[in-house]
């Protein structure tokens, strides 16, 4: 045997085709991936470095402060999951020695307060039995006691199921000098959040929950106090990796040419951005009135007709502007439930088989 000869010999398993199954994701994340962002993971990988990535890029940064809804300049999508995005908080904002007040309510707050230990940070706990959320004045005890730098809170707490109200409560910090971390990553784009309203100085959330992409990246962004906090400690991140002033570069946050400093996982950004992209094209949908665009080949009118004639049911065309291009579908009060949709999707459907289609 040569040196060079092969010693492991190739797994027949890996040498099978690529098995997927197709499975309904209704656990906690990651949830299924809808086409379009599949579709945005299929294209061919283009350089990290090249101007079109940077300007997807820029996209990111620009659905990240929509969603996030916040005006930051520091807007970024690191590139790692949901705990990549906690220890890109964590290990920029805090130091060694730093006194921090984590709210405990599930594992998320156990989580945020193993890594502020591994810093050094002096860490107090502020807990709640699951299934309960924070009060204004729970937090504000904690912060007269205890005088703290950061104090972290989950938003959406996916162990136990509960959305922590946030209003007031970046007052509050502020109040007692104090920066406000929120984990939002089981919520965004599913519980309303508005970091610049409710003072928020970091948020950070995932790819995977509700904005549909596949894990690996993590939307995170900072306030002028927070970053004020970080780019004046006085020693280096310990890690490299997420270090916030290389971070910061690479995302173009800075005004310097960006340099290189990791590969970003490319084809993950392109499915972000799509994920970002449909959240904004959703946020704009009012939910009391449901536009749907009128099928090519089908005359507005015949629809509307065949569902009263037949179905009982009233919805309506467009109106100026709209007038022709959409149906008006009302779900308001009373009448929003889960059978009403289906009752009017099953009468449009079997409308569709019944009314003229002209041949285009
Ligand atoms: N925070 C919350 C509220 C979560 O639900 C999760 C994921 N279940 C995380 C953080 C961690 O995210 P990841 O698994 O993407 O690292």
């Amino acid at each position: 045997r040569t040196m060079s000869s092969t010693t492991v010999p190739p797994s027949p398993a890996l040498l099978q085709p690529l098995n997927v199954p197709y499975r309904l994701l209704l656990g906690p994340g990651p949830s299924n991936v809808p086409p379009r962002i599949q579709a945005a993971g299929a294209q061919q990988v283009i350089g990290h470095m090249h101007p079109e990535m940077f300007q997807i890029m820029d996209d990111i940064k620009k659905g990240i402060q929509y969603a996030f809804q916040t005006q930051n300049p520091l807007t970024i999508a690191v590139s790692g999951s949901g705990h990549c995005a906690m220890e890109t908080a964590l290990f920029n904002v805090v130091e060694k020695g730093d006194v921090v007040l984590i709210g405990v309510k599930g594992i998320w707050g156990e989580r945020a307060a193993d890594i502020a230990e591994r810093i050094g940070a002096e860490v107090h706990l502020l807990t709640k039995p699951p299934g309960e959320a924070f009060t204004l004045k729970d937090v504000e005890k904690g912060l007269s006691e205890h005088k703290p730098s950061l104090f972290f809170i989950t938003h959406g707490e996916s162990s136990s199921g509960v959305v922590q109200p946030l209003d007031g409560f970046g007052e509050l910090c502020h109040r007692y000098n104090c920066l406000l971390l929120v984990d939002s990553v089981a919520s965004l784009g599913g519980a309303p959040i508005f970091m610049d309203k409710q003072g928020i100085d970091i948020l950070y959330s995932g790819s995977q929950k509700v904005l549909n992409a596949p894990p690996g990246t993590a939307p995170i962004s900072f306030s002028e106090a927070a970053s004020k906090k970080m780019f004046s400690r006085k020693t280096k991140p310990p890690s490299l990796y997420v270090d916030m002033s290389w971070l910061a570069n690479y995302w173009g946050c800075d005004g310097k040419p960006r340099t290189y400093h990791h590969t970003g996982p490319i084809t993950n950004f392109f499915t972000l951005r799509e994920g970002l992209a449909i959240l904004a094209e959703k946020e704009l949908r009012l939910p009391t009135v449901t536009t749907v665009s009128v099928p090519v080949g089908y005359e507005w009118k015949d629809i509307i007709t065949y569902l009263m004639k037949n179905h009982s049911i009233e919805i309506t065309g467009g109106l100026g502007p709209s007038a022709g291009k959409v149906f008006r579908i009302g779900l308001m009060g009373y009448n929003s439930t889960q059978a009403n949709v289906d009752r009017v999707l099953d009468a449009l459907r079997d409308a569709l088989k019944h009314c003229p289609k002209s041949k285009i």
